[in-house]
């Protein structure tokens, strides 16, 4: 520990009186703090100075969750039945709904038993999966940008991430053909996710033909992040990973009821696809968690099982509000398109101006949060992601703020 964090763990604990010197992990000590984390203090800062912040920082569904859902868990929690235990890995009707789900919705079909299992969400899928297949050595092959967990799961696992850049240019779709020879050796894990969190962009299944193929070629395991399968605008639909003949040889996906149903404080999702890769998940997990309470199994099997209509709605408020947001940001200066999945606008920042700067002034000057490009990984620079999980009203009340505060794409023009 340098001097200087010992000085003030000591300070620190001298003011609370306790004159303990606790010395994290150095695994823990590898890890930055977590990005969303930092992020909300800053909000939470200037919430405590009196400015009505804007908070377009985060992805987490404004509406509530569906209330043939929360009826299902109302009737779940007076069950005694449902107080005990779970059983590891989710129940049998919970598995059965999530793979006939799968069934429903893509068209491939698994054995609930052995290739389906809970999650608390995807998340803890994401960490478990890597704590899974990941030593030290081994190479982990992450989208950057990407979900920060790819990353740094990797390193708490001792492994190496290894970034595959998406891009404007290459529609967001990382080239898996560029990938040295060196690294393909040691890569055992290659985790994908589109819809994609940050740029929005979508992959078709032609790509994830490629990317399957590449991971039989390559013996990997192809964990495909489908947070956002419903999320998708325009006529866009979005293809599970798993309707490539073959697939499941090499792939296992991930799902969440976050994003879809408005789940995101109920903690649940599930793994589905290579039975390998879910019986060492299962397996891993059996040892570090006792699953998820029963009755939040049965609202999941009341989403399941119940009506689309909510999906639809909040897809149409989704694109009412990025449509809004299109046409003020191009007033503004930005050249954007509308993008045809998730809540999420992956935005240039003007000329000259880094991702650290202008999330800093979009706070500071206009009271609106915004990630940084850059909490996403490297590639990020030069981008900063704007959500859409807020009302019409707030993003015009934003957009207004921008224009009175001269938040414009020509704004380092100006400065130069
Ligand atoms: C939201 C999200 C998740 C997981 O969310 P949970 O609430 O933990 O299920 C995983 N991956 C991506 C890309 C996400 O955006």
């Amino acid at each position: 520990m340098p001097f200087s964090m010992i000085l003030s763990t000591t300070v620190e604990a001298m003011r609370s009186g306790v004159f303990i010197i606790m010395e994290v992990s150095r695994r823990l000590k590898s890890i930055p703090p977590y990005v969303f984390a930092e992020i909300d203090k800053k909000r939470q800062a200037a919430v405590a100075r009196g400015v009505d912040v804007i908070n377009l920082g985060i992805g987490d569904p404004d509406q509530p969750t569906p209330a043939h859902i929360v009826e299902a868990m109302r009737e779940a929690v007076l069950n005694p039945v449902n107080h005990h235990y779970p059983p590891f890995g989710g129940t049998k009707e919970y598995k059965a709904a999530a793979a006939d789900w799968c069934h429903k919705r893509f068209g491939f079909t698994v054995n609930p038993d052995t290739e389906v299992t809970s999650l608390i969400g995807g998340k803890e899928g994401l960490h478990n999966t890597i704590m899974s297949f990941i030593d030290a050595g081994d190479v982990n092959l992450i989208p950057d940008p990407g979900y920060p967990v790819y990353k740094t799961s990797t390193i708490l696992a001792g492994g190496e991430p290894y970034f595959l850049p998406l891009t404007h240019e290459n529609d967001y779709l990382p080239d898996l053909e560029a990938i040295p020879s060196d690294v393909l050796q040691k890569s055992k894990l290659l985790i994908l996710n589109y819809p994609n969190n940050p740029t929005a962009g979508v992959a078709d299944l032609g790509f994830f033909e490629k990317a399957v193929s590449f991971a039989r070629k390559h013996q990997i395991l192809f964990c495909h992040d489908l947070s956002y399968s419903e999320m998708t605008f325009d006529g866009c639909k979005a293809p599970s990973a798993l309707e490539i003949p073959g697939a499941k040889d090499v792939t296992m996906e991930l799902h969440t009821l976050s994003k879809a149903y408005n789940m995101t404080g109920w903690r649940i999702g599930f793994a589905i696809g290579n039975a390998q890769a879910v019986k060492a998940l299962a397996q891993l997990k059996s040892n570090v968690d006792t699953d998820i309470f029963r009755a939040i199994q049965v609202a999941a099997i009341a989403a399941f099982k119940g009506p689309r209509d909510h999906i639809e709605f909040c897809n149409k408020l989704y694109i009412e509000r990025r449509d809004l947001a299109v046409k003020r940001l191009r007033e503004l200066g930005w050249e954007v398109e509308p993008n045809k999945a998730t809540f999420y606008m992956w935005l240039k920042t003007p000329k000259g101006i880094s991702s650290a700067e202008f999330a800093t002034e979009m706070l500071d000057r206009a009271g609106i949060v915004v990630p940084p490009g850059t909490a996403y990984g490297p590639a990020g620079e030069g981008y900063v992601r704007l959500s859409l999980c807020a009302t019409a009203e707030r993003l015009n009340e934003a957009f207004d703020r921008m224009a009175k505060h001269a938040i414009t794409f020509d704004m380092g023009k100006a400065r130069a």
